[in-house]
């Protein structure tokens, strides 16, 4: 079934209801697992004054394809923090439809709520790549090595009760980082180049330039996706075609680590910015 089949049910009464009904567990899905992807939202009828019910979801999707790396051109990974949100991040997510582009978004746990979770189904419908960027974007270079894995533990699930699977990278917070932090997560740490973008004085034109002048093959890109962000919103408008003009292709952490021949997962004490890195932290 496409993964992006929704059956819209008009009911007599002219209420618009969403529905697809799935016994499957989304946590049974393993990686690559070819599943249907389910929608289950809730309805907002026009009389009715019981409480409104959590809706029970149950989605899975299929993990974009990896080629050969021989056949990878040019590659550039765009990845955006602090999200989701229904605002900003939908726009993001309608310019890399448009211009059929993926991306990586490092999701702060604590703002994945029942209103988001279409957000980031959307996300990897599309094939962008969900990861953590810790649940309550703390400094976490102070924490102990129990209340790094309480952050680290909480955000995973939270990512896996949506998608099915759990975050495959880690930013830390203002990328704050510690030999603890390395010694406590398991998962690879993930810098790039930015532009200041969590800055309102930084204008979209010097977001544009920034980001353009720092792109390079196996570069990973560090922008927000923060709510009300707009002028990143407005900066990507210039950015992504411009670097698909000059022959990259835009894809998630996953594809730029393979396509790049680079196990991340073996670097030890390392936060990439580009997939080829060697210096350590
Ligand atoms: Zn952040």
């Amino acid at each position: 079934m496409n993964l992006k089949k929704i059956l819209l049910v008009l009911l007599s009464g002219g209420i618009l209801m969403t529905t697809a009904c799935s016994s499957s567990d989304s946590s049974s899905v393993k990686d690559g697992t070819v599943s249907e992807a389910e929608t289950t939202t809730t309805t907002t009828a026009p009389v009715s004054s019981e409480p409104e019910k959590t809706a029970t979801t149950s989605f899975a999707f299929t993990e974009p394809e990896l080629r050969e790396p021989s056949e990878y051109g040019k590659v550039i990974a765009i990845t955006f923090d602090d999200g989701p949100n229904t605002s900003t991040t939908m726009q993001v997510l309608d310019l890399l439809e448009e211009y059929g582009a993926r991306a990586s978004f490092f999701l702060i746990g604590n703002n994945i709520t029942e209103p988001t979770h279409e957000v980031m189904r959307r996300m990897v419908t599309l094939g962008c790549e969900i990861n953590s960027h810790s649940l309550t974007h703390s400094y976490m270079n102070v924490m102990s090595a129990e209340e790094i894995t309480a952050e680290m533990d909480a955000t995973a699930k939270l990512i896996k009760d949506v998608i099915g699977i759990e975050p495959k990278f880690f930013r830390p917070p203002y990328i704050a980082v510690n030999p603890k932090m390395y010694e406590t997560i398991d998962i690879p740490f993930i810098n790039g180049y930015g532009c200041n973008d969590w800055d309102s004085k930084v204008t979209t034109e010097e977001r544009v330039e920034k980001v353009l002048s720092q792109a390079k093959d196996g570069a990973i890109i560090l922008l927000h996706d923060s709510q009300g962000n707009t002028q990143t919103v407005e900066a990507l408008k210039e950015i992504i075609p411009a670097l698909q003009k000059d022959g990259y292709e835009l894809v998630t952490l996953t594809e730029l680590f393979h396509a790049k021949g680079v196990d991340p997962s073996l670097a030890e004490y390392t936060i990439f910015s580009f997939a080829e890195q060697t210096e350590r932290w």
